[in-house]
């Protein structure tokens, strides 16, 4: 079936030409009849020229571009596109007995626009964006299975919360391809229960990964605590580090007994861990000073919108100069954001305000971001989004 054509206003074909990937709705001229969201579209220049096939969307981005410089979808376009992401991540040398979760699609940064995987041994967890993506998940799940050497076996849809609410797509969470086979994934070694049924995101944050590994490089000796611990990496990391202690604190009992499940599976019988489930703000508030030396704060995205901006930096400051409190001196804290719209620049300023209210001395050791499975697009810089400081404090 020929795909539907969409034309572009005058000199609006510019950011396509640089490859970026998405068609605001203001730059369209017109919309072809009877057209459905979801459809694979083509889109043209107002001069006639092709831009590149995607997803057309009702919203501010209309268009999601898959592939530059064609009018339709090759047939193999998914397959094609999971091989070479897979070569990318055994490229990143993330595919080896100790380790065998990672995320596989990560979006537009992998030229797939609206499609999250992530791998959790033989199992794929496939997260929609877009309906577009909604609509290709059997073909998805299809070349998922048949990628070759990944041993994915089985595939878990997982889109209710995803999707756009008024497209009423009403997507069922479900196995596409084969079904429940045990959850235990290994990331560097540590065994993680992931509950891609009922947790958050896909189970388990994988961006963190790398973010782990250096926290565990600093707990030898310390006090750990880690604040939204969700499923309990960070903690397990700083267990493996040799920390003296361990606190996680989770307003979630789900993600308190996620983590208490972890800590049980990788340190049985371990008297060094405890876990808190409580509210961050009040745990903090709660405490003795100069309790803990080393301090996680990996909040959920304070703002998820431009438009709650300015209440999220607000949030960052407050949690952060909260802990600038209460540290102890020599002490190490992790501070993140994974909020798309707050910039580096801006989480670095909210850090900063929050050190100066507290009149702590501030140093700045690390800048963290996402890992190398959560690849950028160079061409679309909305795709970086997790920012993170390893800060020295005296
Ligand atoms: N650090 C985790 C991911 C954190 S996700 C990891 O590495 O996997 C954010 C977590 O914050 C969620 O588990 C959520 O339950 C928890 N949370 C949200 N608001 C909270 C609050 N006010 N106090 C404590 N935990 C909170």
């Amino acid at each position: 079936m020929e795909n539907k054509i969409i034309r572009l206003k005058k000199g609006k074909e510019e950011s396509l030409m640089r490859r970026h990937p998405w068609v605001f709705s203001g730059a369209i001229a017109s919309l072809p009849e009877g057209l459905e969201e979801g459809e694979t579209v083509c889109v043209l220049s107002a001069a006639g020229d092709v831009m590149g096939c995607g997803h057309y969307q009702i919203g501010s981005i209309a268009v999601r571009i898959l592939d530059f410089g064609s009018e339709t979808l090759p047939a193999d376009f998914y397959a094609r596109r999971l091989r070479s992401a897979f070569e990318l991540r055994k490229t990143l040398g993330l595919i080896r007995p100790d380790n065998d979760c990672f995320r596989l699609v990560h979006g537009e940064g992998d030229f797939v626009p609206g499609l999250i995987v992530d791998i959790y041994g033989d199992t794929a967890v496939v997260q929609a964006h877009s309906p577009g993506i909604h609509f290709a998940r059997q073909q998805i799940a299809a070349a998922l299975t048949e990628l070759p050497g990944a041993g994915i076996r089985n595939v878990y849809y997982k889109s209710e919360t995803t999707l756009p609410y008024k497209a009423r797509l009403d997507p069922e969470n479900e196995y596409l391809a084969g079904g429940f086979d045990g959850n235990i994934a290994t990331e560097n070694g540590l065994q993680f229960n992931i509950d891609w049924m009922r947790g958050q995101k896909t189970g388990f944050f994988v961006d963190q990964r790398e973010n782990r590994m250096l926290l565990q490089h600093y707990a030898k000796g310390r006090k750990v605590l880690n604040m939204f611990c969700y499923t309990g990496g960070f903690s397990v990391y700083a267990m493996r580090g040799g920390a003296l202690s361990v606190d996680s604190v989770d307003s979630s009992a789900k993600a308190a007994s996620l983590t208490d499940a972890n800590i049980e599976l990788n340190f049985p019988g371990d008297p060094r861990h405890r876990t808190f489930a409580t509210d961050a703000f009040k745990f903090l508030a709660d405490m003795e000073s100069d309790e803990y030396d080393l301090i996680v704060l990996d909040p959920p995205a304070f703002a998820k919108h431009r438009n709650a901006l300015k209440n999220g930096l607000l949030g960052y400051r407050k949690l952060n100069t909260r802990a600038f409190q209460k540290i102890k001196s020599g002490g190490i804290l992790f501070t993140f954001s994974c909020s798309q719209v707050v910039t580096k620049e801006m989480f670095r300023l909210a850090v900063f305000s929050a050190a100066a209210q507290s009149g702590r001395k501030v140093r700045i050791l690390h800048q963290l971001t996402q890992p190398a499975d959560h690849p950028i697009d160079i061409s679309h810089p909305e795709g970086e989004y997790l920012k993170g400081l390893v800060l020295y404090v005296e």
